[in-house]
């Protein structure tokens, strides 16, 4: 019987979710769909029931509903309650809706394509929204040390306060660059300022070299802040494999066994629009 997924989200014209879904079914012979859904906020409980009663299997979640769907659901991953968000939804045997959160490990596993994630490794973490927030979480098993700067200092203290009461190694330091310039081996950039191409408020000039530097945006493909850090000889990564994997771990979560990645990756990179 085929089964159906979906993602869900507002706006969600432009998820890249769908092409890459349907490549991992070409590739393994999966009778399944992937579908895409609008929704106004004032809908969303009924949408989580209309997917459920129409028996799909599950479904993504993205802006703005990833908080917004947790009272709708009956359990959720230590990931999901960690992350205080919901990206994965899956439907239970028994009808119960369980959400997950793949996006922190979906980062990780990008990052683990290109390096080895050291312990005692200085991270740095540009922004403290949802997704640095999962990022900050997923790296805390590796026993990084993390510094987090965000325009608004209350909010990089309140993620810094939630990696140290999860047992990570974290402090604040001011939005600009600083000391953590010539000692950041791993520099993530998390705050939406490159997707409309904005020039981000301090230079890097002065990085390290060696450091790997990451902007979890991937349209366009080169931010401006991953072009400076570029032209300054850093190694540089950009969000296409978090998207990748975050998609290859809630498929794992839906259908258990490894998912097939190279499809995925395939029918992602067929449908992507700005590939340079
Ligand atoms: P949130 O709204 O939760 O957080 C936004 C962050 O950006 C905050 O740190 C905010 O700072 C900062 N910010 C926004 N505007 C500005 C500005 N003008 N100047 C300085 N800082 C600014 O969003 P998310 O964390 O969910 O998403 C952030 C980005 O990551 C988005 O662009 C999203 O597309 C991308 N993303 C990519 C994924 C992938 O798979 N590649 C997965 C998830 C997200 P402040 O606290 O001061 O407001």
């Amino acid at each position: 019987m085929e089964k159906h997924f979906a993602v869900i989200g507002n706006p969600v014209a432009h998820s890249l979710s769908p092409a890459m879904h349907r490549g991992g079914y070409r590739e393994l012979g999966v009778e399944a769909d992937y579908l895409r859904f609008q929704i106004e906020s004032g809908d969303l409980s009924q949408a989580v029931q209309g997917l459920k009663a129409l028996g799909f299997s599950g479904w993504n979640v993205t802006v703005p509903f990833k908080e917004q769907i947790i009272p709708f659901l009956d359990e959720l991953t230590p990931e999901a309650l960690q992350a205080g968000a919901v990206n994965t939804v899956k439907v239970a045997e028994d009808g119960r809706l369980l959400g997950h959160n793949t996006d922190g490990n979906g980062f990780v596993r990008s990052l683990q394509d290109e390096m080895k994630i050291e312990k005692g490794m200085e991270v740095v973490i540009l922004g403290a929204g949802g997704a640095a927030k999962g990022i900050a979480m997923a790296l805390i098993p590796y026993d990084v040390k993390i510094t987090v700067l965000n325009r608004t200092p209350e909010r990089a203290q309140q993620l810094v306060d939630l990696i140290k009461s999860q047992g990570g190694d974290a402090v604040v330091k001011p939005w600009e660059a600083g000391d953590w310039l010539n000692s950041a081996q791993l520099l993530v950039q998390t705050t939406s300022l490159g997707l409309k191409q904005e020039q981000y408020p301090f230079s890097l000039r002065g990085i390290f070299p060696e450091t790997w530097v990451v902007d979890i945006i991937f349209n366009p493909w080169e931010t401006p802040f991953l072009r400076e850090a570029r032209e300054l000889g850093c190694r540089t990564l950009n969000g296409v494999g978090m998207l990748l994997y975050q998609g290859a771990l809630a498929w794992e979560f839906w259908f258990g066994g490894q998912a097939p990645v190279a499809g995925m990756k395939k029918g992602l990179f067929e449908a992507l629009p700005n590939k340079e």
